[in-house]
Protein backbone atom coordinates (compact mmCIF):
# COMPACT_ATOMS: atom_id res chain seq x y z
CA UNK A 1 0.00 0.00 0.00
CA UNK A 2 2.31 2.51 0.85
CA UNK A 3 4.40 1.69 -2.18
CA UNK A 4 1.94 2.38 -4.42
CA UNK A 5 1.12 5.83 -2.31
CA UNK A 6 4.73 6.88 -3.08
CA UNK A 7 4.90 6.17 -6.36
CA UNK A 8 1.59 7.77 -7.16
CA UNK A 9 3.62 10.92 -5.60
CA UNK A 10 6.83 10.32 -6.97
CA UNK A 11 5.14 10.87 -10.76
CA UNK A 12 4.55 14.57 -10.32
CA UNK A 13 7.60 14.94 -8.15
CA UNK A 14 10.36 12.61 -9.22
CA UNK A 15 12.68 14.50 -11.78
CA UNK A 16 13.62 11.49 -13.87
CA UNK A 17 16.74 12.84 -14.77
CA UNK A 18 18.03 9.76 -15.75
CA UNK A 19 15.13 8.17 -18.10
CA UNK A 20 16.11 5.89 -20.63
CA UNK A 21 17.74 7.04 -23.91
CA UNK A 22 18.75 10.40 -22.19
CA UNK A 23 22.32 9.80 -21.71
CA UNK A 24 25.25 11.33 -22.72
CA UNK A 25 26.97 14.64 -20.59
CA UNK A 26 24.99 16.73 -18.18
CA UNK A 27 24.64 20.14 -20.15
CA UNK A 28 24.95 23.18 -17.98
CA UNK A 29 21.96 24.83 -19.72
CA UNK A 30 18.75 23.19 -21.18
CA UNK A 31 16.30 25.03 -23.03
CA UNK A 32 12.54 23.89 -22.18
CA UNK A 33 9.83 25.10 -25.41
CA UNK A 34 6.71 23.64 -25.77
CA UNK A 35 5.62 22.93 -28.85
CA UNK A 36 2.06 23.04 -30.34
CA UNK A 37 1.19 22.88 -33.66
CA UNK A 38 4.62 24.84 -34.88
CA UNK A 39 5.88 22.77 -37.55
CA UNK A 40 6.64 25.67 -39.96
CA UNK A 41 8.41 27.62 -37.31
CA UNK A 42 10.89 24.04 -35.79
CA UNK A 43 13.81 24.07 -38.61
CA UNK A 44 14.43 27.46 -37.99
CA UNK A 45 13.38 27.41 -34.42
CA UNK A 46 16.48 24.83 -33.79
CA UNK A 47 18.49 26.01 -36.41
CA UNK A 48 18.89 29.82 -34.46
CA UNK A 49 18.89 27.90 -31.25
CA UNK A 50 22.10 25.71 -31.97
CA UNK A 51 23.78 29.16 -33.80
CA UNK A 52 23.05 31.41 -30.49
CA UNK A 53 24.13 28.59 -28.08
CA UNK A 54 26.88 26.83 -29.75
CA UNK A 55 28.86 30.38 -29.00
CA UNK A 56 27.70 30.61 -25.69
CA UNK A 57 30.25 29.87 -22.75
CA UNK A 58 28.11 26.64 -21.78
CA UNK A 59 27.43 23.06 -22.87
CA UNK A 60 23.26 23.28 -23.77
CA UNK A 61 20.61 20.70 -24.64
CA UNK A 62 17.16 21.67 -26.20
CA UNK A 63 13.90 20.06 -25.16
CA UNK A 64 11.07 20.21 -27.01
CA UNK A 65 8.22 19.23 -25.33
CA UNK A 66 5.80 18.67 -27.96
CA UNK A 67 2.34 19.07 -26.13
CA UNK A 68 0.12 16.62 -28.47
CA UNK A 69 0.56 18.74 -31.73
CA UNK A 70 -1.47 17.48 -34.87
CA UNK A 71 0.24 18.77 -37.76
CA UNK A 72 3.50 16.64 -37.66
CA UNK A 73 5.17 18.54 -35.22
CA UNK A 74 6.34 15.25 -33.35
CA UNK A 75 7.46 13.35 -36.16
CA UNK A 76 9.54 16.32 -37.27
CA UNK A 77 11.12 16.54 -33.77
CA UNK A 78 11.42 13.16 -33.58
CA UNK A 79 13.70 13.05 -37.00
CA UNK A 80 15.79 15.80 -35.90
CA UNK A 81 16.81 13.71 -32.79
CA UNK A 82 18.59 11.52 -35.29
CA UNK A 83 20.70 13.80 -36.54
CA UNK A 84 21.15 16.85 -33.75
CA UNK A 85 22.97 15.75 -30.40
CA UNK A 86 21.47 18.94 -28.58
CA UNK A 87 17.75 17.82 -28.68
CA UNK A 88 15.86 15.98 -26.73
CA UNK A 89 12.26 15.38 -27.63
CA UNK A 90 8.88 14.75 -24.77
CA UNK A 91 6.06 13.63 -26.58
CA UNK A 92 3.01 14.15 -24.79
CA UNK A 93 0.00 11.56 -24.95
CA UNK A 94 -2.46 14.43 -25.40
CA UNK A 95 -2.87 18.58 -25.42
CA UNK A 96 -2.93 19.61 -21.90
CA UNK A 97 -2.01 23.14 -22.15
CA UNK A 98 1.27 25.25 -22.39
CA UNK A 99 1.95 24.77 -18.40
CA UNK A 100 1.24 21.17 -18.19
CA UNK A 101 4.38 20.82 -21.34
CA UNK A 102 6.60 23.50 -19.32
CA UNK A 103 6.50 21.31 -16.18
CA UNK A 104 7.32 18.07 -18.70
CA UNK A 105 10.21 20.31 -19.88
CA UNK A 106 11.72 21.23 -15.81
CA UNK A 107 11.08 17.52 -15.40
CA UNK A 108 13.00 16.51 -18.40
CA UNK A 109 15.26 19.15 -18.53
CA UNK A 110 19.45 18.26 -16.74
CA UNK A 111 21.26 21.54 -16.87
CA UNK A 112 21.80 23.60 -13.26
CA UNK A 113 20.30 26.80 -15.77
CA UNK A 114 17.06 26.62 -17.42
CA UNK A 115 15.48 28.66 -20.25
CA UNK A 116 12.08 28.44 -21.32
CA UNK A 117 10.92 30.69 -24.52
CA UNK A 118 7.87 30.05 -27.33
CA UNK A 119 8.22 27.65 -30.30
CA UNK A 120 6.77 30.21 -32.40
CA UNK A 121 9.78 32.46 -33.16
CA UNK A 122 8.47 35.28 -31.14
CA UNK A 123 11.19 35.06 -28.64
CA UNK A 124 14.82 35.27 -29.94
CA UNK A 125 17.41 32.62 -29.03
CA UNK A 126 20.13 35.70 -29.52
CA UNK A 127 18.85 36.34 -25.63
CA UNK A 128 19.29 33.65 -23.93
CA UNK A 129 23.56 34.04 -23.38
CA UNK A 130 21.98 37.66 -21.81
CA UNK A 131 19.80 36.15 -19.58
CA UNK A 132 21.64 33.27 -18.12
CA UNK A 133 24.45 35.66 -17.61
CA UNK A 134 22.31 37.77 -15.49
CA UNK A 135 21.70 34.04 -13.31
CA UNK A 136 24.98 33.96 -12.98
CA UNK A 137 24.85 37.27 -10.91
CA UNK A 138 23.20 35.85 -8.57
CA UNK A 139 19.51 35.75 -9.68
CA UNK A 140 17.36 32.60 -9.07
CA UNK A 141 14.75 33.54 -11.96
CA UNK A 142 15.32 36.73 -15.22
CA UNK A 143 12.27 36.99 -16.96
CA UNK A 144 12.15 38.78 -20.66
CA UNK A 145 10.62 41.91 -21.07
CA UNK A 146 8.50 42.16 -24.44
CA UNK A 147 9.64 46.12 -24.41
CA UNK A 148 8.45 46.17 -28.36
CA UNK A 149 6.01 43.58 -28.24
CA UNK A 150 4.60 42.79 -31.85
CA UNK A 151 1.41 41.39 -31.05
CA UNK A 152 -2.39 42.81 -32.00
CA UNK A 153 -2.92 46.32 -30.08
CA UNK A 154 -6.27 46.23 -28.77
CA UNK A 155 -6.89 42.36 -28.22
CA UNK A 156 -3.27 41.67 -26.90
CA UNK A 157 -1.52 44.74 -25.80
CA UNK A 158 -4.14 46.53 -23.59
CA UNK A 159 -5.15 43.29 -21.95
CA UNK A 160 -1.99 42.61 -20.79
CA UNK A 161 -1.14 46.18 -19.61
CA UNK A 162 -4.01 45.67 -17.39
CA UNK A 163 -3.10 42.13 -16.14
CA UNK A 164 0.46 43.15 -15.68
CA UNK A 165 -0.70 46.12 -13.23
CA UNK A 166 -3.18 43.51 -11.17
CA UNK A 167 -0.57 40.61 -11.18
CA UNK A 168 1.90 42.94 -9.80
CA UNK A 169 -0.56 44.80 -7.57
CA UNK A 170 -1.59 41.70 -6.16
CA UNK A 171 1.74 39.49 -5.85
CA UNK A 172 3.73 42.34 -5.02
CA UNK A 173 6.38 41.64 -7.56
CA UNK A 174 6.57 44.41 -10.04
CA UNK A 175 7.78 43.01 -13.87
CA UNK A 176 6.58 45.03 -16.92
CA UNK A 177 5.49 41.69 -18.50
CA UNK A 178 4.68 38.40 -16.52
CA UNK A 179 3.47 36.92 -20.07
CA UNK A 180 6.81 36.62 -22.04
CA UNK A 181 7.70 33.08 -22.13
CA UNK A 182 11.76 33.80 -22.44
CA UNK A 183 12.69 33.59 -18.78
CA UNK A 184 15.52 31.65 -17.28
CA UNK A 185 15.73 30.05 -14.04
CA UNK A 186 18.26 28.01 -11.30
CA UNK A 187 17.11 24.34 -12.21
CA UNK A 188 16.78 24.20 -7.83
CA UNK A 189 13.70 27.42 -7.98
CA UNK A 190 12.20 24.97 -11.65
CA UNK A 191 12.20 22.03 -9.23
CA UNK A 192 10.17 23.82 -6.34
CA UNK A 193 7.35 25.70 -8.27
CA UNK A 194 4.73 23.24 -9.45
CA UNK A 195 2.80 24.64 -11.87
CA UNK A 196 -1.22 24.25 -12.76
CA UNK A 197 -3.79 24.86 -14.79
CA UNK A 198 -2.38 28.06 -16.75
CA UNK A 199 -0.12 29.09 -13.91
CA UNK A 200 2.75 29.05 -16.01
CA UNK A 201 2.20 33.29 -16.21
CA UNK A 202 2.19 33.57 -12.70
CA UNK A 203 5.96 31.93 -12.56
CA UNK A 204 7.70 35.20 -11.48
CA UNK A 205 5.11 35.11 -8.81
CA UNK A 206 4.95 31.17 -7.42
CA UNK A 207 9.29 32.37 -7.41
CA UNK A 208 8.57 35.11 -5.28
CA UNK A 209 6.55 32.69 -2.82
CA UNK A 210 9.13 30.03 -3.09
CA UNK A 211 11.52 33.09 -1.83
CA UNK A 212 13.47 33.61 -5.34
CA UNK A 213 15.66 36.81 -6.36
CA UNK A 214 13.56 37.65 -9.37
CA UNK A 215 14.84 40.41 -11.90
CA UNK A 216 14.09 41.65 -15.37
CA UNK A 217 15.81 42.66 -18.50
CA UNK A 218 14.42 43.82 -22.36
CA UNK A 219 14.57 41.21 -24.83
CA UNK A 220 13.57 40.85 -28.60
CA UNK A 221 10.22 40.22 -29.53
CA UNK A 222 9.12 39.41 -33.29
CA UNK A 223 5.55 38.76 -34.70
CA UNK A 224 4.31 35.51 -35.40
CA UNK A 225 5.17 34.21 -38.51
CA UNK A 226 3.78 30.96 -39.16
CA UNK A 227 0.55 29.27 -37.42
CA UNK A 228 -1.40 31.18 -35.15
CA UNK A 229 -1.55 32.23 -31.67
CA UNK A 230 -3.19 29.20 -29.28
CA UNK A 231 -5.45 32.34 -26.93
CA UNK A 232 -7.80 34.64 -27.54
CA UNK A 233 -9.23 37.58 -25.44
CA UNK A 234 -10.98 34.31 -23.41
CA UNK A 235 -8.11 34.36 -21.25
CA UNK A 236 -8.42 37.39 -19.66
CA UNK A 237 -10.86 36.15 -17.51
CA UNK A 238 -8.97 32.79 -16.44
CA UNK A 239 -6.12 35.10 -15.97
CA UNK A 240 -8.43 37.01 -13.39
CA UNK A 241 -9.26 33.98 -11.39
CA UNK A 242 -5.94 32.52 -11.46
CA UNK A 243 -5.02 35.65 -9.44
CA UNK A 244 -7.24 34.94 -6.89
CA UNK A 245 -5.37 31.37 -6.59
CA UNK A 246 -2.07 32.84 -6.35
CA UNK A 247 -2.61 36.05 -3.72
CA UNK A 248 -4.67 33.33 -1.50
CA UNK A 249 -1.48 30.40 -2.05
CA UNK A 250 0.94 34.10 -1.50
CA UNK A 251 -0.90 34.83 1.72
CA UNK A 252 -2.68 31.91 3.22
CA UNK A 253 -1.72 28.65 1.86
CA UNK A 254 -0.08 27.53 5.27
CA UNK A 255 -2.47 29.52 7.46
CA UNK A 256 -5.72 29.08 5.95
CA UNK A 257 -7.49 29.30 9.31
CA UNK A 258 -6.17 32.76 9.27
CA UNK A 259 -8.70 34.44 6.60
CA UNK A 260 -11.24 31.37 6.95
CA UNK A 261 -11.97 31.85 10.86
CA UNK A 262 -11.51 35.48 10.66
CA UNK A 263 -14.54 36.02 8.35
CA UNK A 264 -16.40 33.09 10.43
CA UNK A 265 -15.82 34.80 13.27
CA UNK A 266 -17.10 38.10 12.35
CA UNK A 267 -19.79 36.75 10.93
CA UNK A 268 -21.04 34.21 14.39
CA UNK A 269 -20.26 37.17 16.46
CA UNK A 270 -22.57 39.55 14.47
CA UNK A 271 -25.03 36.92 14.39
CA UNK A 272 -24.75 36.13 18.05
CA UNK A 273 -25.43 39.82 19.29
CA UNK A 274 -28.29 40.17 16.79
CA UNK A 275 -30.08 36.98 18.18
CA UNK A 276 -29.16 38.15 21.69
CA UNK A 277 -31.02 40.67 20.77
CA UNK A 278 -34.09 39.32 19.63
CA UNK A 279 -33.99 37.16 22.00
CA UNK A 280 -34.24 40.55 24.46
CA UNK A 281 -37.38 41.87 22.17
CA UNK A 282 -39.10 38.63 22.58
CA UNK A 283 -38.68 37.64 26.44
CA UNK A 284 -37.75 41.34 27.51
CA UNK A 285 -40.27 43.15 25.44
CA UNK A 286 -42.45 40.55 24.84
CA UNK A 287 -42.65 41.43 21.26
CA UNK A 288 -43.12 39.49 18.48
CA UNK A 289 -39.79 38.63 16.59
CA UNK A 290 -41.36 35.83 13.70
CA UNK A 291 -41.87 38.50 11.17
CA UNK A 292 -38.89 40.37 11.20
CA UNK A 293 -36.19 40.35 8.48
CA UNK A 294 -33.23 41.05 11.19
CA UNK A 295 -34.36 37.29 12.53
CA UNK A 296 -33.76 35.81 9.08
CA UNK A 297 -30.04 37.68 9.14
CA UNK A 298 -28.99 36.23 12.19
CA UNK A 299 -29.59 33.05 11.31
CA UNK A 300 -27.64 33.58 7.80
CA UNK A 301 -24.84 34.61 10.18
CA UNK A 302 -24.56 32.20 12.29
CA UNK A 303 -25.09 29.29 9.71
CA UNK A 304 -22.37 31.26 7.63
CA UNK A 305 -20.05 31.58 10.32
CA UNK A 306 -20.42 28.41 11.31
CA UNK A 307 -19.73 27.08 7.47
CA UNK A 308 -16.48 29.34 6.93
CA UNK A 309 -14.99 28.31 10.61
CA UNK A 310 -15.37 24.57 9.80
CA UNK A 311 -14.12 24.92 6.25
CA UNK A 312 -11.09 27.08 7.56
CA UNK A 313 -10.60 23.81 9.79
CA UNK A 314 -10.89 21.52 7.12
CA UNK A 315 -8.52 23.70 4.94
CA UNK A 316 -5.67 23.35 7.96
CA UNK A 317 -6.18 19.69 7.19
CA UNK A 318 -5.70 19.70 3.71
CA UNK A 319 -2.90 22.23 3.88
CA UNK A 320 -1.01 19.78 6.25
CA UNK A 321 -1.37 16.56 3.47
CA UNK A 322 -0.49 18.80 0.89
CA UNK A 323 2.88 19.39 2.70
CA UNK A 324 3.28 16.35 4.36
CA UNK A 325 2.48 14.10 2.30
CA UNK A 326 5.04 15.66 -0.58
CA UNK A 327 7.49 15.93 2.50
CA UNK A 328 7.69 19.57 1.00
CA UNK A 329 8.39 21.77 4.04
CA UNK A 330 7.15 25.45 4.28
CA UNK A 331 10.28 27.02 4.04
CA UNK A 332 12.85 27.58 0.96
CA UNK A 333 16.43 26.63 2.46
CA UNK A 334 19.18 29.32 0.03
CA UNK A 335 22.03 27.78 1.37
CA UNK A 336 23.30 25.85 4.36
CA UNK A 337 26.88 26.70 5.88
CA UNK A 338 28.89 23.98 7.79
CA UNK A 339 32.24 24.75 9.89
CA UNK A 340 35.00 24.22 7.37
CA UNK A 341 37.41 23.56 10.73
CA UNK A 342 37.40 20.74 12.39
CA UNK A 343 36.18 21.09 16.22
CA UNK A 344 38.97 20.13 19.36
CA UNK A 345 38.73 16.70 21.09
N1 LIG B 1 1.59 25.92 -26.49
C1 LIG B 1 1.56 24.63 -25.98
N2 LIG B 1 0.35 24.08 -25.65
C2 LIG B 1 -0.82 24.76 -25.77
C3 LIG B 1 -0.77 26.09 -26.25
C4 LIG B 1 0.44 26.64 -26.59
O1 LIG B 1 2.59 23.99 -25.86
O2 LIG B 1 -1.87 24.20 -25.45
C5 LIG B 1 2.88 26.51 -26.87
C6 LIG B 1 2.91 27.08 -28.28
O3 LIG B 1 3.26 26.10 -29.23
C7 LIG B 1 3.97 28.14 -28.17
C8 LIG B 1 3.81 28.63 -26.73
O4 LIG B 1 3.11 27.61 -26.05
O5 LIG B 1 5.26 27.60 -28.33
C9 LIG B 1 3.07 29.95 -26.65
O6 LIG B 1 1.87 29.90 -27.37
P1 LIG B 1 1.38 31.11 -28.31
O7 LIG B 1 2.51 31.57 -29.15
O8 LIG B 1 0.15 30.67 -28.99
O9 LIG B 1 1.03 32.20 -27.23
P2 LIG B 1 1.21 33.77 -27.43
O10 LIG B 1 2.64 34.02 -27.84
O11 LIG B 1 0.25 34.15 -28.50
O12 LIG B 1 0.89 34.34 -26.09
MG1 LIG C 1 3.57 33.31 -29.40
Amino acid sequence: MRGNNSMKFSLVTEKPTNHKGFGGNVPELSVVVPIYNEVESLPQLLEALASSLSNCQFSYEIICVDDGSTDGSAQFLQQQTLIRSDLRVVILRRNYGQSAAMAAGFNYARGRFIVTMDGDLQNDPADIPMLVSKLEEGYDLVSGWRKNRQDAKLTRLLPSKIANWLIGLVTGVKLHDYGCSLKAYRAELAADMNLYGELHRFLPALAFIEGARITEIPVRHHPRRYGQSKYGLGRTFRVLMDLFTIYFMKRFLTRPMHVFGFFGMVSMILGTALGVYLTFVKLGLGEKIGHRPLLILAVLLLLTGVQLFSFGLMAELLMRTYHESQRRPIYRVREVFEPKVKSEG
